[in-house]
């Protein structure tokens, strides 16, 4: 188990110091701030949807290590998504990270978050990227706080 958690880690850490997909996008359709106080995390969040498929996500932002691998995996994972798989996924993601889905069922890199669940603070930074992109996707431009 300690293996697989440094395998963890490592992604994360990986994530944090080269994030994907950072910076603006080109022709977004949506976009969306995430904050979240109690952490001090910060995420600007731009996606371009055609035809009910998103297309591309990018993201900006400052934040914890968590907060921010957690941004750029889902802007990997969800690009070329529908906007239906995109909801089923957040569902199942956040599940994970709060214990309700165990590991192993398919979430594939997603997973190395699921440690965040023994930290229920941690939860709100792990998911607070997924919730600026659905209010982006929805066209609600306004900003989303977790409190
Ligand atoms: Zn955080």
């Amino acid at each position: 188990m300690s293996d697989l958690r440094d395998l963890y880690q490592s992604v994360i850490l990986d994530h944090y110091k080269k994030p994907r997909n950072y910076g603006a996008l080109a022709d977004a359709t949506g976009h969306a701030e995430g904050v979240n106080p109690l952490c001090g995390d910060h995420v600007t969040v731009q996606v371009r949807v055609q035809g009910g498929v998103v297309e591309a996500v990018g993201f900006e932002g400052t934040g914890c290590a968590i907060s921010k691998a957690s941004a750029s995996l889902m802007t990997e994972i969800v690009g070329g998504k529908s906007v239906d798989d995109f909801e089923s996924l957040f569902t199942r993601f956040h599940d994970l990270v709060t214990g309700e889905e165990e590991p192993g069922n398919g979430l594939g890199k997603l997973e190395v978050l699921s440690g965040v669940r023994e930290f229920p603070m941690r939860v709100k930074c792990a998911t607070l990227a997924w919730h600026a992109l659905r209010a982006a996707i929805g066209g609600d431009e306004g900003e989303i706080s977790t409190e």
